[in-house]
């Protein structure tokens, strides 16, 4: 159905979270839809070195920890000498990978949405060339995502597994025996945790003197506890500012944050976690006369458009937490907005996941951002160690926190460390998305033993009446 002067009605560039979901809406809307990617799968950095090889390493590496550490024969379960096999480990990684990228390839065929293999770079706001070819588009989106921050002064060699990024964490063939981690983010505790468990000493050096930024400051200050008491060093308020390597050792130059004396750590390992960035060089925006903003990203309206009619974008490449469920989000709602539906997305309901053991999840505003927005704020939080299932299942560690508007009752935002935190914050979304009290949330009926229980007593915490502490 496209407009006879184009190939197609949508061209979408990137196949990650944002572009793949935005291709298939767009088909299943009626659109002759291309999705143009230069990878040799589909699925960009989420399917591909992101989320799911993490997830499939955190997941090995949980297993094996808590094989070896007592966990399981605290429980009765006798296993013998636990070992780890990194290769096998590795292949399971590399065998999810292939399933869920070759799945998308399949609903790309199933939806009918051409992949054009290559690289895209504009020619005209209505076309782009991809391996010597020209297609044009009665719309594009761009959905480019983002890579790596390089560190100046600390070069990456992913090959030589010395001194790596996540993509080249992801695919160590040994546990390193001491692994330092720049970055105390979100890749940096998560591929931190996972090494940590397998057997290497991790250390983290993180610039500012807290954990994860954006996080609440009570969840950041646990976090911190928690980590130190699972054996990770953590060097805050300290910067690198240089690195060399010899054979396999790496050496690092530190200094505190403020400046100071610098001194040496080795390493047989060194990942480099300090963040992305969008993905926006060579595609050609100057030909089309799109610019980027202070921080390299696309800007768009609420619709996903940019300031070049027929050009939209989405993801890791325009404002907002680089994460795959809200490039996921936007994908949905830029093709219904190019299919002249109405696609919205409330990016002040995206919640937040870190997939450590226990995992870190917030959404919302933290209890620093709602008061700088004016909130005077009513905050109940209420322990893990006081939860049935949690204390049953030996999970202790963390906590539940709401806070919520202190004259309306209307929640804010909730925080939570705790074994399922991942799973638990959903309710507390969607709680959110339909402008819920915490009294909303403390009458709701819970099942019993759950984890989830424990929301229900912070948001009955925020009127002063928890039952189990
Ligand atoms: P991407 O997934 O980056 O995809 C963009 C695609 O566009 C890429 O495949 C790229 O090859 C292609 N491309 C770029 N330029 C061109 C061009 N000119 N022509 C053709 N193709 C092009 N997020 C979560 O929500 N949960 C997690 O657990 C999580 N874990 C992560 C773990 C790691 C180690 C990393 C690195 C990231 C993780 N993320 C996670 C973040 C998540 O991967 C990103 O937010 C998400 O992939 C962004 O989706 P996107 O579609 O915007 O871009
Ligand atoms: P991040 O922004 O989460 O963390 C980077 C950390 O590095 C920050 O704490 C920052 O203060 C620190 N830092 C910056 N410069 C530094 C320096 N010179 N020395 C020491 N520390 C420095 O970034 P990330 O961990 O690289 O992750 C990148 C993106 O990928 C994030 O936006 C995240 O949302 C996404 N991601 C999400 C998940 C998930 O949802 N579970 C998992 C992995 C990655």
């Amino acid at each position: 159905m496209s407009e006879a002067s184009h190939d197609y009605d949508v061209l979408i560039i990137g196949s990650g979270p944002g572009g793949y979901v935005a291709a298939i809406r767009a088909a299943q809307l009626g659109l002759k839809t291309a999705c143009v990617e230069s990878r040799e799968t589909l699925g960009g950095t989420c399917l591909n070195v992101g989320c799911i090889p993490s997830k499939a390493l955190l997941h090995g590496s949980e297993l094996f920890e808590e094989a070896h550490d007592g966990t399981l024969a605290k429980f009765g379960v006798r296993t013998g000498k636990v070992t780890i096999d990194v290769s096998t480990l590795q292949g399971e990684k590399a065998s999810a990978v292939k399933e869920l990228t070759g799945g998308i390839e399949f609903l790309f065929k199933k939806n009918k949405v051409d992949w054009l293999k290559g690289r895209a770079t504009f020619v005209d706001s209505h076309t782009v060339e991809v391996a010597g070819k020209t297609h044009t588009a009665r719309d594009i989106v761009i959905a480019t995502g983002s890579s790596v921050t390089p560190l100046p002064g600390v070069e990456v060699d992913n090959a030589k597994g010395v001194i790596v990024d996540s993509t080249g964490a992801l695919e160590l063939d040994r546990v390193p025996e001491h692994l330092v981690v720049i970055g105390g983010g979100v890749i940096g505790l998560e591929l931190g945790s996972v090494w940590r468990r397998l057997g290497a000493k991790v250390t983290v050096v993180e610039f500012l003197d807290q954990l994860l930024p954006g996080m609440d400051g009570d969840v950041r200050k646990e976090a911190a506890k928690i980590f130190k008491k699972q054996g990770m060093e953590l060097r805050l308020a300290t910067k690198v500012t240089k690195a060399s390597q010899r054979g396999k050792t790496a050496t690092l130059t530190l200094e505190p944050a403020a400046g100071g004396k610098a001194e040496t750590l080795k390493a047989d390992c060194v990942l480099v976690a300090i963040g992305r960035r969008p993905n926006t060089e060579d595609l050609g925006l100057e030909k089309i006369g799109l610019e980027l903003n202070k921080r390299g990203q696309i800007e768009t309206d609420h619709a996903f458009r940019t300031k070049i009619d027929g050009i939209w974008a989405v993801g890791d490449v325009v404002p907002g937490p680089m994460l795959a469920h809200k490039a996921e989000d936007e994908g949905l709602a830029v093709a219904e907005n190019i299919a002249g539906s109405t696609g919205i997305v409330n990016h002040a309901v995206i919640p937040g996941v870190v997939y450590t053991m226990p995992e870190i999840a917030g959404v919302g505003l933290t209890e620093d951002a709602a008061k700088e927005a004016g909130h005077t704020v009513k905050c109940g939080k209420f322990p893990m160690m006081a939860n049935s299932r949690a204390k049953t299942n030996r999970e202790g560690d963390g906590f539940v926190k709401v806070i919520a508007d202190a004259a309306t009752d209307r929640v804010l935002g909730v925080w939570m460390i705790a074994s399922v935190a991942g799973t638990m914050i959903a309710q507390a979304a969607q709680a959110m998305e339909f402008g819920a009290s915490s009294e909303d949330i403390a009458l709701t009926c819970h099942a019993h033993p759950t984890h989830s229980e424990a929301l229900k007593e912070a948001a009955m915490a925020v009127t002063g009446k928890p039952i189990h502490i």
